[in-house]
C-alpha cells in the first residue's frame, strides 16, 4: 500500500555553492513547461491504475518548487487534487525558497489543498547566504515568512551550520530568528563538502577553507539547547519541532513506508506488487535486468537524474532498481529507524534476529559502546549516537 507521494522539481534559478541535488539552474520555459506535462501525465497513470488511492503525504520537493511560478504549479496541484482524494492526505507539502515565493502562491495553493511549507531559509546572515551562494538574503526570508503565516500555520525551515567563515554567534543568532519567525519544525544540517560543487573548487583552489567538522559538531550540539530550550524536540537526527508538527512525509521514510518518487531523480520504495503496477501503469521504463523472483522482499527506486531524458520519456523514465530480501529489508528498516529519536523497539529487533542472529550482538555491542541506550523496551540513539550516526548505521547495515 502506497502510503507517500513525492514529485521531484528539478529546477533552480541558481545553483548554490555546496548543493549537488539532482537539480538544474533553469531559465527556459518550454523545458519547464515539457517536465510538468510529463509529471502530469505521470500522476494521471499513477491515479487510473488505483496506485493513489491510499496516499497519505505528499511532498512537492527539488530543486525549487516554488521557481515554477504560480501557473505551472497551481495546474500540478489542481491535477494532483483530482487524481488523490485529499480528505484523506494529512500532510501536503511544498518546499519553497524565499525569493520565489509570493502571496498570490500561498494563497493559491492552500486553497487547492497545500497545507505546510518547507522554506530552504539556510541562515539569517547575509554574509553567509552569500559565500553559501544563495540569491537571496535574510530580509526575503522575514517576507516569505510572512507570506507564508497569511495562510499556513504548518512551515519548517532549513538551516545550515558550518558555512565559510560563519561563527557560533552568527549560528545562533540564526537559530533564534528561525525560532521567532514562528516555524514549527526546523531542519538543521552541517556543511558537507560535496565533490563536483562549486564550494569544493573553491576548497580545491585555496580560496575558502573546508568545513570544520568540530565547529560543526559544536554548532548542531548549540542547535540542540536552543530549539529544545525553546519547546521544540528532535524527533529525528536533523529535525526538529513542536509536539504535533513533525513532519508527516519525512517520517514515513524512516519507518518502513511504502512511496512512490516521480520525475527524474526521484525515489521510490515499493513492495513487488506494487513495483509491478508502476511497470504495468507506464510509471517506469522496464528494467529487464530486475529479477523479482529470487525472493526480493522490496523494491528501491531511483529515477534517471537527466531531465532531458526524463523529458523525452514522456513520465516513463529509465530507472534503477535494486532489490531487498526480507534480511536487508527487515536491516533497513532498523538502520532508519535509528534516525529517529524513539529508535526500534526491542521486538523489531528480535523479529529482525530471528532470520539475521547477529543483529542483536551488534546492538549490545551499539550499547556497550555509548552510541545506543535501551528506554523503556526500546533502543534509541544517544547524543554519541546521533553525532556518529555513519557507526551505528554502518555497523547495522554491515549485515546486509
Ligand atoms: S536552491 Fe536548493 S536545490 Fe536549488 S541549488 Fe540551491 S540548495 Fe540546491
Amino acid at each position: 500500500m502506497i502510503e507517500g507521494l513525492y514529485l521531484h522539481i528539478p529546477f533552480c534559478a541558481k545553483r548554490c555553492a555546496y548543493c549537488d541535488f539532482a537539480t538544474e539552474a533553469c531559465h527556459d520555459d518550454a523545458r519547464m513547461d515539457a517536465y510538468i506535462d510529463g509529471l502530469s501525465l505521470a500522476i494521471r497513470r499513477a491515479s487510473r491504475a488505483g496506485l493513489l488511492g491510499s496516499i497519505k503525504t505528499i511532498y512537492l520537493g527539488g530543486g525549487t518548487p516554488s521557481y515554477l511560478g504560480t501557473r505551472r504549479l497551481n495546474s500540478l496541484v489542481y491535477l494532483i487534487s483530482l487524481s488523490i482524494n485529499l480528505e484523506n492526505v494529512e500532510e501536503f507539502t511544498v518546499e519553497a525558497n524565499p525569493d520565489s515565493i509570493d502571496e498570490r502562491m500561498v494563497k493559491d495553493l492552500f486553497a487547492l489543498g497545500v497545507d505546510r511549507f518547507s522554506l530552504g531559509a539556510q541562515s539569517f546572515d547575509d554574509e553567509v547566504l552569500s559565500a553559501y551562494g544563495r540569491i537571496h538574503d535574510a530580509r526575503q526570508i522575514e517576507r516569505a515568512v510572512t507570506c507564508i503565516k497569511g495562510r499556513v500555520e504548518n512551515f519548517s525551515l532549513d538551516l545550515i551550520c558550518g558555512g565559510p567563515g560563519q561563527s557560533m554567534q552568527s549560528w545562533e543568532d540564526s537559530l533564534e530568528r528561525a525560532l521567532a519567525s514562528g516555524a514549527k519544525h526546523i531542519s538543521i544540517y552541517p556543511l558537507t563538502l560535496e565533490e563536483g560543487t562549486p564550494l569544493f573548487a573553491q576548497v580545491e583552489a585555496g580560496t575558502c577553507a573546508p568545513p570544520d567538522e568540530d565547529a560543526e559538531a559544536d554548532m548542531m550540539e548549540r542547535a540542540g539547547e536552543v530549539l529544545e530550550a525553546a519547546g521544540m524536540h528532535r524527533y529525528e537526527v536533523a529535525s526538529y519541532a513542536y509536539p504535533g508538527f513533525e513532519s508527516r512525509h519525512n517520517s514515513s521514510y524512516w519507518s518502513g513506508v511504502e512511496y512512490l518518487g516521480l520525475g527524474s531523480g526521484a525515489a521510490s520504495m515499493l513492495s513487488c506488487e506494487d513495483y509491478r503496477a508502476c511497470i504495468d501503469a507506464g510509471l517506469f521504463a522496464p528494467d529487464f535486468g530486475c529479477d523479482l523472483s529470487k525472493g526480493a522482499a522490496r523494491v528501491r527506486v531511483e529515477c534517471e537524474t537527466d531531465t532531458t531524458a526524463f523529458n523525452e520519456s514522456l513520465g516513463a523514465p529509465h530507472v534503477q532498481v535494486e532489490t531487498l530480501t526480507d534480511a536487508q529489508a527487515q536491516l533497513e528498516d532498523l538502520m532508519l529507524g535509528m534516525r529517529k529519536s524513539s529508535g526500534v523497539s526491542l521486538e523489531q529487533v528480535h523479529h529482525a534476529a530471528a532470520i539475521v542472529p547477529e543483529v542483536s550482538g551488534v546492538f549490545t555491542s551499539l550499547e556497550e559502546r555509548g552510541l545506543v541506550a535501551e528506554k523503556q523496551g526500546r533502543y534509541v540513539p544517544t547524543k554519541r549516537g546521533w553525532l556518529c550516526g555513519n557507526e551505528v548505521y554502518g555497523a547495522i547495515w554491515g549485515l546486509a
